[in-house]
């Protein structure tokens, strides 16, 4: 999608603090962390959020979790949040479909 923030930085034409990269994902640390490790795994391809997800696309998101599985043991995550948000009223900013992967301080539940 031309205009689509995570496009450009999946595409490389936007900087971001790459964490992991393959084929299908793309995965960066967050500008503005809500935690000391946040980072965000996107599809390369554009989706809106969870809410497109459909049996066609949805390969994409198990990768997506055997991703960020493997990654969270590499960098020594012993508990972390997954997070994704859908639609503004739930506090989705950017509309490509990312997960935010939060470690590293206590949480609370329910989310704000
Ligand atoms: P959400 O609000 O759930 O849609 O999440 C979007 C996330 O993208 C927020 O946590 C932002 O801090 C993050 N973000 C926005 N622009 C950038 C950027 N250029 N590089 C890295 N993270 C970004």
């Amino acid at each position: 999608m031309s205009d689509c923030l995570f496009c450009k930085i999946a595409a490389g034409e936007i900087p971001s603090n790459k964490v992991y990269e393959d084929e299908v994902c793309y995965a960066f640390h967050d500008i503005a962390p809500q935690a000391p490790t946040h980072f965000l795994v996107i599809p390369k391809t554009h989706i809106g959020s969870v809410s497109e997800v459909t049996a066609d696309n949805s390969g994409v998101v198990a990768h997506i979790f055997t991703v960020i599985a493997r990654l969270s043991k590499e960098l020594g995550l012993e508990s972390y949040r997954v997070v994704s948000n859908i639609g503004e009223q739930a506090g989705q900013s950017v509309f490509h479909l990312h997960f935010h992967v939060l470690s590293g301080r206590d949480m609370t539940w329910p989310p704000g």
